[in-house]
């Protein structure tokens, strides 16, 4: 068992599960989210309370972030009392969120300044494998740093999987997100175009699973769409930040930029902060 001292900043849909995994794996962690209730059931389960991030940087040697886009990771490390007003030589931080891969490299200079590591650890995988530990984790790291912390990813996932330096990492996630996107919109599209054809949602479901065009994600989709309810997993908005985040990364493919539309819209509608398959509620009416 590592003895590493983790820190974890950030406890929304996916922090929460990964937190609860690493606490059941005997990994001593502290704790900090902004929306203090949240810590709550992670305290009960053994976590600390980290108060600040000062105090989390300073007491912890490997601190990991897992937040909703950019501007919250860079607020976390570079605002006036944030990780790295109290980062010491040798200590390693963990970005987890999804951010652009200029964001990784901005962020491993500044944390190079301050003698930190810096580790790009993206996740592919919605929350039930954040629940079962059986994420896919991409990491940018150096060689040694991605062997002194794959204690912590074999805990929190099925694979790590070291692509490259930081940044590497930000740019193999949103290469599978654009591809989450069209599987989705295509899933929506096919139920829609079926249903108003006469065939049933569970007939067309039941011929998508069955098949060679069913997959992972298609499975775990069907409950939703049969429900037609849509509680976050996998909220729209931060589906529209990656596709964003893709374009500006220089994806230009033909279908990127209509597919980035239809979830756009859907997020203008008000479904931002419902799971990523309510594209099929935006879509039904189009
Ligand atoms: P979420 O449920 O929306 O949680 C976001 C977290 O970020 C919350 O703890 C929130 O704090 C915190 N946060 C946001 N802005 C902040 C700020 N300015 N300062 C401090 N904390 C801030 O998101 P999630 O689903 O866990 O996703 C987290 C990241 O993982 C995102 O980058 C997402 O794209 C990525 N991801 C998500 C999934 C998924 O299926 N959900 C899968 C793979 C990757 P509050 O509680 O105070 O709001």
């Amino acid at each position: 068992m590592s003895t590493l001292k983790l820190g974890w900043i950030g406890l929304g849909n996916m922090g929460n599960p990964m937190v609860m995994n690493l606490l059941k794996a005997g990994f001593e962690v502290s704790v900090f989210n902004r929306t203090k209730d949240k810590e709550a059931p992670l305290l009960t389960a053994g976590a600390k309370a980290a108060g600040n991030l000062q105090n989390l940087m300073k007491t912890c040697d490997v601190v990991l972030t897992m937040l909703s886009n950019d501007a919250a990771v860079k607020e976390v490390f570079e605002g006036s009392a944030g990780l790295l007003s109290a980062a010491s030589a040798g200590k390693t931080i963990i970005n987890m969120s999804t951010v652009s891969p200029e964001t990784s490299r901005y962020l491993n200079t500044i944390c190079n300044q301050h003698n930190v590591h810096f580790i790009d650890a993206p996740v592919s995988g919605s929350v039930k494998p954040a629940q079962d530990g059986t994420l896919v984790i991409l990491v940018g790291a150096s060689d040694e740093d991605f062997e002194a912390t794959k204690p912590i990813f074999d805990v929190l996932g099925k694979i790590a999987i070291h692509v490259g330096e930081p940044g590497v990492a930000s740019s193999a996630k949103l290469a599978i997100n654009y591809l989450l996107g069209l599987n989705l919109q295509g899933l929506a599209e096919t139920v829609l175009f079926a249903e108003k054809n006469g065939v049933s949602k569970e007939d067309m479901l039941n011929i998508i699973n069955q098949g060679a065009c069913g997959n992972g994600i298609t499975n775990i989709k069907t409950p939703l769409i049969l429900n037609d309810s849509y509680p976050a997993a996998f909220a729209m908005k931060h589906l529209v930040k990656d596709l964003r985040l893709a374009k500006e990364a220089g994806l230009g493919s033909p279908l990127i930029h209509p597919l980035y539309d239809s979830y756009a819209a859907a997020e203008k509608e008000g479904l931002g902060d419902q799971d990523v398959m309510a594209i099929i509620s935006s879509l039904k009416n189009k």
